[in-house]
């Protein structure tokens, strides 16, 4: 007899995981097929959580190479990074958190089922390897996430040229690095490793660095990273790339058309990810499909009965779907809490924050000023500088601004944009003042703590009204 169950959930990342644990919160008896020796996706194992300990790390480097300023005497001279110890720690971080969700499947009675799971015809699905056998599922819910995309005609050999995955675990620093794509994961790793030592070129296709974040972000990160040292080729396409003796040959073709050419130790390919569907028998099944993705609707249905669909493996509503952690499990959350016949709202994708962790900090929600202005708004918009607050002074980190876009004729803030110091904790406010539909007046009375990094948030919206104190 197969074993049956309420919910099967393929793949525990964070759309997975969360989806698994809200379900049996509500009284599901729920399954997880996983095909990794560990619970939590690539959030855990590949992605935010390596990446976010590694740029602790470059954090922690930073204010040892900097200690004449702090008065931190190095009794045996210059610091340097012990990739080893690094790696040791990160280590640790990540296997102490796929271990609590383990934990936490133990308390939610969630059986993880371990192998690669396959649909098998309706409300069945197949494990194909490891725990080979056949579930029963009144409900099914994809979560199969996502794995790096590479770009046509560049062949990544995982050692010269590799993706994030062995960009996590090099177990030297390069002398010099490439980087291709100025996304959050490019510019992440380029501020872990340039800290770390490496000389890092950016290489870009579109005009400015994190291209979706509003301008004044971008030109403000461009001008950091030149401060530190990083190249940024902005506008220019990679035409070549090849493993060479010890390094890469790269040739990339800039916006004047000349072609450079460029020597790495290392080539990192950054330019997004692709779904993960192979083998997982989604056509088969008729489930429509959207360039590789599953297509669903608001409230993640695919258009199988009962199989439904949430995180990076998704396209929603034809637009483009953030493949954040936060998102897939709010996703996880919804689906959810709809197979619970609990009454489950749409998500509103405008008020996803999004948040890049290199040196200085991006955290953003909303609106650009040029994505309003392009949807009509008659903008309104007030800045304020780090630089001034004394909390930034005290951290040293005095780079970047608080941007607020607003609407004139109702003051309704539309977007706000931070680069600098915390400005992916800042970011939190500003998701709700969005939420809540809050106008800059609002920003404005709310009292800000003193001396906190906030107050940034507060006199950017005084600086809209005209009324910022200092400056
Ligand atoms: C370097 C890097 C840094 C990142 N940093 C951040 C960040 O700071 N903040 C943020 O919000 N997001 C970040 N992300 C993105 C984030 O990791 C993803 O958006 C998130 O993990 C997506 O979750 P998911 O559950 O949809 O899929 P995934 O986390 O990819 O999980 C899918 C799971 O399904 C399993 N699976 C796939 N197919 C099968 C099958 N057939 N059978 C069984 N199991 C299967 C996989 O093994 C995997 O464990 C980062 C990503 C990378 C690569």
């Amino acid at each position: 007899m197969p074993a049956s169950y309420d919910v099967v959930v393929i793949g525990a990342g964070t759309g997975g995981y969360v989806a698994a644990i809200r379900a049996s919160q509500l009284g599901k008896k729920v399954a997880v097929v996983e095909k990794q020796k560990a619970l939590g996706g690539t959030c855990l194992i590949w992605g935010c959580i390596p990446t976010k300990a590694l740029l602790e790390h470059a954090h922690a480097f930073k204010i040892v190479q900097n200690s004449d300023e702090w008065g931190i005497a190095l009794p045996y001279g210059a610091p340097a990074i012990e990739m080893r110890q690094v790696h040791a720690r990160k280590d640790k971080i990540v296997t102490g958190l796929t271990k609590g969700i383990e934990f936490l499947f133990k308390k939610n009675k969630i059986d993880w089922i371990k192998g690669t799971a396959r649909l098998a015809g309706k409300g069945r699905v197949e494990v194909v390897d490891g725990e080979k056998q056949t579930l029963e599922a009144a409900e099914i819910v994809i979560a199969t996430g996502s794995s790096p995309r590479g770009v046509p005609g560049i062949e990544i050999d995982h050692k010269r040229i590799i993706t994030s995955d062995e960009a996590i675990h090099l177990p030297e620093v390069p002398k010099s690095l490439v980087i291709l794509g100025s996304g959050a994961v490019g510019v992440e790793f380029a501020s872990i490793f340039r800290r770390f030592g490496s000389e890092v070129t950016i290489i870009e296709l579109l005009p400015r660095l994190v291209p979706i974040e509003d301008e004044a972000v971008s030109a403000e990160l461009e001008k950091a990273f030149k401060k530190q040292g990083i190249r940024s080729l902005t506008g220019t396409k990679v035409t070549k790339a090849s493993v060479s003796g010890a390094g890469v040959g790269i040739e990339a073709q800039g916006p004047d058309g000349k072609t450079q050419k460029l020597d790495a130790d290392i080539l990192l390919v950054a330019t997004g990810r692709a779904p993960v569907t192979t083998g997982l028998g989604a056509e088969a099944l008729g489930i429509a499909m959207e360039k590789g993705y599953i297509k669903v609707d608001s409230l993640y249905r695919t258009s199988v009965p009962h199989v439904s669909a949430i995180g990076d493996v998704i396209a929603i509503d034809g637009r483009v779907h953030p493949q954040l952690a936060h998102v897939s499990s709010a996703e996880g959350i919804v689906v959810a809490e709809r197979l619970a016949g609990k009454d489950a709202r749409p998500l509103n994708y405008d008020h996803v924050p999004s948040c890049t962790y290199c040196d200085p900090e991006i955290g953003s929600v909303g609106l650009t000023e040029a994505a309003a202005r392009k949807q009509g708004y008659e903008v309104r918009i007030g800045s304020f500088p780090f630089g001034v607050l004394g909390r930034a002074k005290m951290a040293g980190e005095t780079e970047g601004f608080v941007k607020i876009v607003a609407d004139k004729k109702y003051d309704e803030v539309l977007g706000i944009h931070m680069i600098g110091p915390r400005s992916t904790e800042l970011v939190a406010e500003a998701v709700l003042a969005l939420r809540l539909e809050c106008t800059v007046e609002e920003l404005m009375r709310t009292i800000h703590a003193h001396p906190t990094f906030s107050e940034a948030i507060g006199e950017a919206s005084h600086a809209a009204h005209g009324a910022a104190i200092h400056m």
